[in-house]
C-alpha cells in the first residue's frame, strides 16, 4: 500500500471523548474518501469489535487502535496503540488500570472548580458522558461551554484544566515501557501520538524518542490534526532519524468540535515508511 493511501488511524468515539458512534465515525470515514480507518480511544478498546464490523459495512480496511495516557516527564504523553489484538488479555487489564483513577480525578477536578465558583461540575460533566469508566477534561470541557463560562473549548483549555490552571489535578498514568509492552506482546505497533503537542525540552524530547524505541515502539504520527504543516516535515525527519515508520490521522472527536475532518489531511511526504507498510498482516480487509 503507497505513501497517499488515504489511511486515518487515529478517531474519538463515545467510547471515550468523542460525540460520535463507531459505527457513524465509519459511515462519515467513507463519506470522507478513508480506505484504511482505526478507531483509538482513550484507554479503551471497548468500540473494537462495533469499529471493525462497521468498517466491513462500509467497505473499509480495518486496524484495531486505542491511545494511551502515559505520564513522562512530568507531561502526559500519548501512545497510540494500531493492529493488536483486541482479546489480549494483558493489554486490557493495562486499559482498565488506566482508566481506574479517572473518577477520582473528575471529583477532585470538581473540587477544584468549586473553588473558583463553578459548582455541579462532576454531575455536569457526567451528562456527557457515555462510558461511566471514561470520564475526561473533554466532557468537563462541554459542560463548561454548555454551563456558558466559556464560550469554546480553545478558552476552555486556556482558562481552566491544564496545568496552573483551575480544575487541573495533577494525575499518574501509565508507564512508558508498560504501555508500549501492552501494544507490542499483543501483537501491535506502538505509535508516538502528536509528538509537537507535548511541552517538551529538546532533550526530554530526544529521551521520550529513545526510550520509546528501547522498549520497542516502531512508530510516530506525523500528519495529524495537531500539527502544522512545517511539523509534518519535522517529525518526518524524527522518524527517519530514529527508525520509526510515520502515522496519520485526524484525531477526530466530533462534528462540532474538531477543525480537522476524518480523511482531510494531505497525504504522508515521501521518504517516510508508513505504519500501514510494516502493519500490512494485522489488517483487517474490506469484503
Ligand atoms: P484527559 O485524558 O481527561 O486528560 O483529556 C484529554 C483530552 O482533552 C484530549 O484527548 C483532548 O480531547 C482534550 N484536550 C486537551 N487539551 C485540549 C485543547 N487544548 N483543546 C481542545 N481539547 C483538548
Ligand atoms: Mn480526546
Ligand atoms: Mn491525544
Ligand atoms: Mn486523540
Amino acid at each position: 500500500m503507497p505513501t497517499s493511501l488515504n489511511a486515518d488511524l487515529h478517531c474519538h468515539s463515545v467510547v471515550s471523548d468523542g460525540t460520535l458512534t463507531p459505527e457513524a465515525l465509519a459511515a462519515r470515514a467513507q463519506r470522507n474518501g478513508v480506505q484504511l480507518w482505526a478507531l483509538t480511544d482513550h484507554d479503551e478498546i471497548g468500540g473494537q469489535q462495533r469499529a471493525a464490523a462497521a468498517a466491513q459495512a462500509h467497505a473499509m480496511d480495518y486496524l484495531t487502535g486505542t491511545e494511551i495516557s502515559v505520564s513522562f516527564a512530568n507531561t502526559t504523553v500519548h501512545i497510540v496503540g494500531l493492529g493488536f489484538d483486541a482479546n489480549n488479555a494483558a493489554l486490557a487489564q493495562g486499559l482498565a488500570a488506566t482508566r481506574g483513577g479517572r473518577d477520582t480525578r473528575a471529583q477532585e477536578m470538581a473540587q477544584d472548580l468549586a473553588r473558583v465558583g463553578i459548582g455541579g461540575a462532576y454531575e455536569g460533566a457526567l451528562k456527557y458522558v457515555s462510558n461511566p469508566e471514561l470520564i475526561s477534561r473533554t466532557h468537563f470541557a462541554r459542560f463548561l461551554i454548555d454551563a456558558k463560562v466559556c464560550k469554546d473549548t480553545g478558552e476552555v483549555f486556556r482558562k481552566y484544566l491544564i496545568e496552573g490552571k483551575p480544575g487541573f489535578v495533577p494525575h499518574r498514568w501509565a508507564a512508558l515501557g508498560d504501555t508500549v509492552r501492552w501494544i507490542t506482546q499483543a501483537g501491535g505497533m506502538a505509535v508516538i501520538a502528536h509528538p509537537a503537542r507535548y511541552r517538551l525540552t529538546a532533550n526530554e524530547e530526544f529521551a521520550l524518542f529513545s526510550e520509546f524505541k528501547q522498549h520497542g515502539g516502531q512508530g510516530v504520527e506525523v500528519v495529524t490534526g495537531s500539527h502544522s504543516v512545517a511539523e509534518y516535515a519535522e517529525y518526518a525527519d524524527m522518524a527517519r532519524e530514529f527508525g520509526l515508520a510515520a502515522s496519520r490521522g485526524s484525531d477526530f472527536h466530533s462534528p462540532d468540535e474538531s477543525h480537522t475532518d476524518l480523511g482531510s489531511l494531505p497525504p504522508l511526504p515521501s521518504g517516510v515508511t508508513p505504519v500501514w507498510e510494516l502493519l500490512a498482516e494485522r489488517i483487517q480487509h474490506a469484503p
